[in-house]
């Protein structure tokens, strides 16, 4: 879908700000997202018709979208992108074959609990079980959590595999998203790592500074400015209305405390398979001091497959993009796929 003409920016509509919003902590807001299909659907202006695929998909994993991202929803839209990355929907009952529960293969790849080594010189902590919003299309929807959230003396062992292995230069906190931790826990975390002489980079994968942009505090700031790490923060972001003056203020803060951003997006119909909305999204990334890094085909997890966009499209799409942007400003399309040494470019 090359050539739809998208509505961007144009979000006067969108959900009207809940006034006590701005006083919240973090953790109240993380602890206040909608939950419910129903009251989604009611705070959008949605027809009820939406409400039996809404329950149905919610049933296989749950609705969570916190007030700051809802606000950034347009009122009455069901088309609307950002709305289709957290509404359940009835085709996620659907599983072509191909599709499956852990489409990279995670499983086999996990010496320690909380533990994901398949690159080279990158190890991966899942470092919480917890999002601040549940995107449909999640590779890990159906990731074990309950099995690989470790207790401190867990961190231990897996901080002894890290001491162990000094080909190892970057420690990844991932999840779920690192940033639903406190700030005690990351803090502790990284001094510890900080502590192993052979790892240079400390990489955080997380939507949190998007999806709720207070998660940027002093606190955070602190322990990241502090670490002898050079540290690198690659935001998820799909489609530029994400991107609103709280996110940007965020971002500026993160690269005030000498944090490096990077995006990583999926490529999901309905949501960002146009070239004008990619090419929005990389200038507005760039305006706020991100640089667009990958630009991902869908990961087959069950439940997402009304996501996919074919290679072929995607491809071509990448090309429409190549040809309008600076070439710092193209993402990468990328694919990845179970036992391959890096991400295959496709
Ligand atoms: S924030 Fe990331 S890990 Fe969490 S549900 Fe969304 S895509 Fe998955």
């Amino acid at each position: 879908m090359i050539t739809r003409s998208p509505r961007l920016l144009q979000r006067t509509d969108a959900v009207p700000a809940n006034p006590i919003h701005r006083t919240e902590s973090w953790q109240t807001q993380l602890s206040r997202a909608v939950r419910d299909p129903h009251e989604l659907l009611e705070r959008l202006g949605l027809d009820a018709a939406w409400l039996p695929g809404a329950d149905a998909g919610h049933a296989l994993f749950a609705v969570r979208v916190p007030e700051a991202y809802l606000r950034r929803i347009r009122l009455g839209d069901p088309a609307d992108p950002l709305l289709r990355q957290v509404l359940p929907v009835t085709a996620e009952t659907r599983t072509p074959p191909g599709f499956v529960t852990d489409p990279l293969a995670e499983a086999e790849h996990t010496p320690r609990r909380g533990l994901i080594h398949k690159y080279v010189g990158r190890v991966l902590l899942i470092t919480s079980p917890a999002c601040a919003i549940n995107c449909r299309y999640c590779f890990r929807r159906h990731f074990p959590y309950a099995e690989n959230s470790p207790s401190r003396e867990q961190w231990q062992e897996s901080l002894d595999y890290l001491r162990a292995d000094t080909t190892i230069r970057e420690a990844i906190l991932s999840g779920g998203d690192p940033l639903a931790s406190s700030d005690a826990r990351l803090a502790w975390l990284v001094e510890e790592l900080a502590a192993i002489p052979h790892l240079q980079r400390l990489r955080l994968h997380t939507r949190l500074p998007v999806v709720i942009p207070d998660r940027v505090d002093d606190a955070l700031l602190d322990w990241l400015a502090a670490t002898r790490l050079q540290t690198v923060m690659v935001l998820h972001i799909n489609h530029p209305a994400e991107i609103d003056d709280a996110v940007i203020a965020a971002c500026a803060r993160l690269k005030d405390a000498g944090v490096t951003l990077l995006n990583q997006s999926v490529l999901l119909r309905g949501v960002n398979d146009d070239v004008a909305v990619l090419a929005e999204l990389s200038e507005a990334l760039f305006a706020a001091g991100i640089l667009p890094y990958y630009l991902h085909v869908l990961d087959p997890v069950a439940g997402a497959a009304h996501f996919d966009v074919p290679d072929g499209e995607a491809r071509a799409l990448h090309r429409a993009l190549r040809d309008r942007l600076a070439g710092f400003l193209l993402p990468r399309l990328v694919r990845e796929i179970p036992g391959e040494a890096s991400k295959t470019p496709l």
